[in-house]
């Protein structure tokens, strides 16, 4: 049986292997050499955007260069102040600690981590009752990077802490054409600049699916083509795996025609939307809405989300006047 090598095997933790976002990158390493120069650890950094972006990848890249430890953790999985005790206890001077989705945490885990930014310590409250007894206990510095798809839904005490924000924006097909070419020599696959800039343009401006596509035109290939390649069999392999050449997946096209066929184009409200297509509210918002907005397919009104005129096109529906 082969290996088949996951994203996270071929994860940059260089600043070499990271492509694209020039200015978050640019900003990141002046606050890497500064606080280094200045023996301290990074700012608390808090980084917005859809799934996909990179988060997780630049708080790898982030440790790395700063020569410390990296614990990651997530928003859902810290479910007490004590998880998040043990864990701020257990980190070493500098080391980073990495929350994905920071939004979801519950109020008392993230009141807990306000003294823990400000001023590296954490209360425990020992007992209960009126013979409760706080101790506060010193932690190491480290750097807090918190990872958000919902930079609304963070409360502002707890924004206002962090002091470094960047939002990730999604990438240029030529961007993901370079993460592309890079990902296929690391898992040893040869691929034409043609066939990497068609998956990049099919990819939805998103690392991870350029990534996860790559591994499908790969398997593709293998089993179709005795892993020959070549552009018009890498098309072949996207219009399999129903991603159009516009980047949208079966539910994209799902979605828009739920909106255009059901509600004569919209409004249609987030709920009644994730009622028609069977997907959570938060994947809607989250995974599909986002990248849907960007290119003009969806435009989001006080009443709910509207079909642009591109989506018709798109889909090849006329207008119901
Ligand atoms: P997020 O945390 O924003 O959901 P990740 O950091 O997990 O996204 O990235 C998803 C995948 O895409 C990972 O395999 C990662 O290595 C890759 N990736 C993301 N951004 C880049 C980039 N700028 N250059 C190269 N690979 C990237």
């Amino acid at each position: 049986m082969t290996n088949q090598p996951e994203t996270s095997t071929i994860r940059p933790s260089q600043w070499k292997d990271f492509t694209g976002q020039p200015q978050v990158v640019r900003s990141l390493q002046i606050a890497i050499q500064a606080a280094k120069s200045r023996e301290e650890p990074m700012e608390h950094t808090l980084l917005y955007g859809p799934p996909g972006l990179g988060k997780t990848t630049l708080a790898h890249i982030i440790a790395n260069e700063m020569g410390v430890n990296l614990k990651v953790t997530s928003g859902p999985a810290l479910t007490r102040a004590g998880d998040l005790a043990s864990i701020l206890t257990a980190l070493e001077p500098g080391d980073v600690l990495f929350i994905d989705e920071i939004h979801r945490l519950n109020k008392p885990v993230e009141e807990a981590l306000y003294p823990a930014m400000e001023d590296f310590a954490i209360d425990i409250i020992l007992g209960k009752g009126p013979a409760a007894k706080n101790l506060r206990l010193d932690l190491n510095p480290f750097t807090l990077i918190g990872a958000t798809t919902q930079a609304g839904k963070i409360s502002s005490p707890l924004r206002d802490r962090f002091g470094i924000v960047h939002r990730l924006r999604f990438y240029e097909p030529t961007e993901l054409k370079g993460i592309i070419l890079k990902a296929a020599k690391k898992i040893n696959l040869v691929l034409d600049d043609e066939s990497a800039l068609e998956i990049a343009k099919r990819s939805r401006g998103t690392a991870r699916i350029a990534l996860k596509l790559l591994r499908r035109v790969r398997d593709f290939n293998l089993v179709e083509h005795d892993s020959k390649s070549n552009v018009d069999i890498t098309k072949k392999s996207l219009d399999f795996y129903e991603v159009d050449d516009e980047g949208l997946d079966a539910t994209d096209r799902r979605l828009l025609e739920a909106i255009i066929l059901q509600h004569n184009g919209g409004p249609v409200g987030l709920e009644t939307l994730a009622a028609l297509i069977s997907e959570s509210v938060d994947t809607i918002s989250d995974l599909y809405e986002p990248y849907l907005l960007q290119s003009g397919f969806l435009s989001k009104t006080s009443r709910g989300r509207v079909a642009t005129d591109k989506a018709y096109s798109h889909l090849g529906v006329s207008k119901k006047e």
